[in-house]
């Protein structure tokens, strides 16, 4: 299982709750949909390649640095997978150790980074200062503001359910986050929340999503660019320019792998009939120890649905206070971009 399903909607999560509050930031989201969601998910997740590849076809098979499950590795002998880059070619896990923390800013950082971890009560600010740069650095178009808003989801959402910050009150199946409870996330995500209150075509947007391009803003505000703009006077340390052809060979493979991923991870959320109704692949109730039913029941009971409805409105209190710090974007045509509606059936024809 991956956080294709999860920051996608924390996404939508998010920008819902900031049309309710009549942000007008939530209408270039919506304009600009797609990047905004890429951002929820390629915006952090620079992980997002295979695990290993079959020794006898080169067949690519698993994600970034989660180990293999019992099923690819009956098929046949792997080897691990390596990227390509100016570097040398380097594993998933070293792209993790390198990389993870400059796009998730307050976790994931190596004992060696330790320095440049981003406090959650600076986070405003620093988001503040992308914004200010992805208007004046790489504007004049807001399609890099759409996908950087995408990310400041993914930083907060991750924050939250990994519990590195409060905010999220969730026990379900045996925690916050687990990899027991996980799929059940998934799987309640997909199907409920997704498909039955938001009508969404998730095949669709993830096709979407690995079609927008990379944002050369990533660079700027992972610091892996020259030091400039606003962020570069707030944060002056960090920066490493010498990283930037390295990330752009990773943020190009992560574009092309997202669409195989997404595939495999539809394939997850499959239900079929049986006479007692719906259920779920096999090795997700194996890995839950319940059944569909069971599940369904296990995420009402601990009120999962309220749990994504904090998250949302989580989301929505930071982009207020980032649009406190950046006024620029409480001047937006509140009511830009297509309609909820619109969206949907752009998406379901
Ligand atoms: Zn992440």
């Amino acid at each position: 299982m991956s956080g294709i399903v999860g920051h996608s909607m924390d996404a939508l999560l998010g920008l819902k709750a900031a049309d309710e509050r009549r942000l007008p930031l939530a209408g270039l989201a919506r304009k600009h949909l797609a990047s905004y969601v890429a951002g929820a998910y390629l915006g952090s997740d620079i992980q997002i390649m295979p695990e290993a590849v079959y020794e006898k076809d080169g067949r690519e098979v698993g994600f970034g640095t989660v180990p293999l499950d019992k099923g690819a590795l009956a098929r046949g002998p792997v080897r691990p997978f390596r990227l390509t880059t100016p570097e040398g070619s380097l594993s998933p896990r070293q792209i993790h150790e390198r990389f993870y923390g400059r796009a998730h800013l307050v976790f994931g950082w190596t004992q060696a980074d330790a320095a440049l971890r981003v406090p959650w009560d600076h986070l405003p600010d620093y988001f503040a200062a992308v914004m200010d740069d992805a208007l004046d650095l790489f504007g004049p178009g807001q399609r890099p503001l759409a996908y950087a808003l995408g990310w400041v989801v993914h930083v907060v959402s991750d924050s939250l359910i990994k519990g590195m910050q409060p905010g999220i009150d969730l026990n379900l199946v045996d925690g916050r986050y687990t990899p027991r409870n996980r799929p059940v996330q998934d799987l309640y995500t997909f199907h409920e929340i997704g498909i039955r209150e938001f009508h969404l075509n998730w095949p669709a947007m993830f096709a979407d999503m690995a079609q927008t391009p990379v944002e050369p803003l990533q660079f700027h505000y992972m610091r892996c660019a020259a030091r400039r703009g606003a962020l570069g006077r707030l944060f002056p340390d960090g920066w490493q320019p010498a990283q930037e052809p390295t990330l752009g060979v990773i943020l190009a493979e992560n574009r092309r792998y997202v669409i195989h991923h997404a595939q495999d991870v539809l394939a997850d959320m499959e239900l079929h009939d049986t006479p007692q109704g719906k259920e779920c692949r096999d090795s997700l109730r194996e890995t839950v120890g319940l059944t569909y039913a069971e599940m369904l029941m296990a995420a009402e009971k601990a009120g999962f649905r309220h749990a994504l409805w904090q998250m949302g409105e989580q989301i929505a209190a930071m982009f207020e206070q980032i649009t406190h710090r950046c006024p620029r974007l409480a001047s937006l045509p509140a009511d830009d971009g297509p309609s909820w509606e619109q969206i949907a059936k752009q998406w379901n024809p």
